[in-house]
Parts: C-alpha cells; structure tokens; sequence
C-alpha cells in the first residue's frame, strides 16, 4: 500500500531533518546568530526511529537524514545503527545522509558498517579562505579529512555546491575536475529563497542558465538521462570523463515528478519544501503506543500536498518565499 498523492505521485521517499542546529553558519542557509528550536521539542532518537518506520511500512524505499548538521546531533549513531535493521530487513533500498563533511572523519567507518553506501557532501569551495567566509564557523581541511575518511570506507560521494554570484561561479570547472578526478560527482544548486538570512540574496542569486553558458566555454557537456531519485538533471563532461548535476528550483520546475516529503526534528511533516502547509505528527505520534493514529495523519497529509512551489527571487520584495530556514527542512 503505497503512498499515493492527489496527482498521482508515489511517494517513495522520505528526507528527516534529525536536527536543526550546526557547526556551520553558512551565509546563504543561516543567520549567524541564529534561534533554534527549543530541545524540548525535539523527537527522542526513539521517536524519530518510530516516525521512520511508519514511513518505511507505508512505503517508503529511500530515506535521508539531513538537517542543520546530522552528524552533530548527539547519538545520531544510534539512530541510523537502529535504521539499518530495515536496509538489512530489504524493506528499504536506501539509507543515506546530506552531511557538510566537518564530522565524518569521526563517523565514516559505522557509517559504512551500518550499510550506507552513498552520501552527499556538501561543498562550495576548494579554497580555504573562501571556505571560512562561506562557512563562517567552517574549516577546509577537516572537511577534506572526512572526505578522505569517507572514501576509504567506500562511501560513495556526491558533492553538492551551491550556486553563488561572484563566489564560486567562476570556480565551478576546477571544482568539477577535482571532483571528478576523485571519482565524485558534482551536483550545483541554486540559491532558494527560504528564512531569512544577513546577506541578501538577489545578490548571491547565479541562474544555472547562465552557470552552464560559461562552463561550455572551456567544458564539453552533454545532456544524459542518468538520474538519481533526486531532482537533478546530469551532463557528461568529455574532459573529466565524470557527470555534473544540476539542480534548478528556480528556473526549471521540476515539481511534476516530487516522489518526496520532509520531516522535521519537531515531527512537523512538510509535504513541500516550498510551501508553509505542514502536518504536526508528534501529537499522534504520541497520543496512543499503538501506529494507527500516526498512520492515519499521514494519509492525511499526504492527500494535500501540493501540485509545486512558487520560489520567486525578487528585487521588489526581498523577502523569502518561504521563512523556515533550509536547516529546519534540510533542503
Ligand atoms: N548541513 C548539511 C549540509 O550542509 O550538507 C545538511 C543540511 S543543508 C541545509 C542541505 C543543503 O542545502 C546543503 O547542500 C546546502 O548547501 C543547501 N542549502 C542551504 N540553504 C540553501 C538555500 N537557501 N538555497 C539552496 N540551497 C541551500
Ligand atoms: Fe549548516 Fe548545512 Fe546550513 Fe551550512 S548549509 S549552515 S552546513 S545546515
């Protein structure tokens, strides 16, 4: 019994926000003097366990936790020890996270024990200075470690960067040949409007449009159909051999194929990362011992999400279209 939206897509997968909170204070995702969400309401390690499994039971064959920073929250371990059971069970394809790498030097090796096999990282920059201002709390080189680390166990990485006017625009080609020369794909994103945030970001914003013109300047891309569940569409670079992603929220609408939803550490389901409509299943997660309460708001959330987004970037305006901030949802 599937998951089945009013449009007809199956839901098949499930991203979990496990925290809100981070070692990093990246420009384009945080304030630096951020308020996070009080611990009090966030889900035991047992709960978000429970809330994962529902899912799962219900359908879901990919799941990735992200955040603010997953690997900082404390005993995430634990948790992703306790999901494994359903990758070794079969019930689940994937078990995956989104991680800004300053941890996984740490982690990499349970991590790979624990049957992940791919991870994303993300990563705006090669140059250790640019890294610290991007990042604000960043450092390069521990990042770099992980990555090392991450290899070494067989992880899989991804590398995701986004997209920023007159910051990493004009380094984006030797990012790609690092990358893939390392075996790594690397997938861009643009900017999103959400939460708000000290900088402002008609000026950060880089259309990819405009991104791939410049690239084809001194890089042969060729459009492939390779996809990988997510939303990015994927080139052949014929001079690195590897594959560049691209991921365009806001220029190219890539609503009609959306196969996922997200929770947050709150137990607030997002049906939509661009939309402010959410369903609470905490309250039902924790109103009986028993799932079928749990079940039945899921259902219920899931029969309204919505058709896509309406991100606009807007000089007039500058507001964000949506004011949680991508660490409440996880991107
Ligand atoms: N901390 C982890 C990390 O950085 O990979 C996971 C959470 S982070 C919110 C997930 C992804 O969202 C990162 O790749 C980050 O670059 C991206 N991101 C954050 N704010 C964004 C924004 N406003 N627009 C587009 N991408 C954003
Ligand atoms: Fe933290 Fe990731 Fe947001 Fe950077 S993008 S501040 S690493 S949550």
């Amino acid at each position: 019994m599937d998951m089945i939206d009013p449009f007809g897509r199956s839901i098949s997968y499930l991203r979990v926000s496990v925290t809100d909170r981070c070692d990093f204070r990246c420009t384009y995702c945080m304030a630096e003097d951020m308020t996070f969400l009080p611990k009090k309401d966030l889900l035991s390690l047992e709960e978000l366990d429970r809330l994962c499994t529902v899912f799962i039971e219900k359908g879901v064959k990919k799941l990735r936790l992200t955040g603010g920073e997953p690997l900082v929250r404390k005993n995430v371990m634990h948790l992703i020890r306790q999901l494994s059971r359903h990758i070794e069970s079969g019930a689940l394809e994937e078990l995956t996270l989104t991680t800004n790498g300053s941890q996984l030097s740490r982690f990499a090796g349970e991590l790979a024990d624990c049957g992940v096999r791919r991870i994303n990282v993300s990563l705006d920059t090669l140059d250790p200075d640019k890294f610290h201002a991007i990042t604000r709390w960043g450092h390069l080189s521990k990042v770099m470690e992980g990555i090392d680390a991450a290899q070494a166990a067989g992880l899989h990485i991804k590398l995701n960067a986004v997209a920023l006017k007159g910051f990493n625009d004009t380094e984006i080609p030797d990012m790609l040949r690092w990358a893939n020369g390392r075996g790594m794909d690397l997938t861009v994103i643009e900017t999103m409007p959400m939460g708000e945030i000290d900088a402002d970001r008609t000026d950060q914003y880089m259309p990819l449009s405009l991104l791939r013109a410049n690239l084809e300047r001194q890089l042969t891309l060729t459009d492939i159909p390779f996809k990988t569940g997510g939303p990015a569409r994927y080139v052949d670079v014929a001079e690195t051999g590897g594959r560049l992603g691209f991921i365009t929220p806001m220029t190219h609408n890539f609503c009609e194929s959306c196969n996922r939803v997200r929770l947050t550490c709150t137990g607030t389901l997002y049906m939509c990362l661009g939309q402010e409509d959410a369903a609470d299943l905490r309250a039902p997660l924790r109103a009986s011992e028993g799932n079928e309460l749990l079940s039945n708001a899921i259902d219920e959330a899931i029969g309204r999400k919505p058709k896509g987004h309406d991100f606009i970037i807007d000089r007039r305006t500058n507001r964000p279209s949506v004011s949680r901030h991508m660490s409440v949802t996880g991107g």
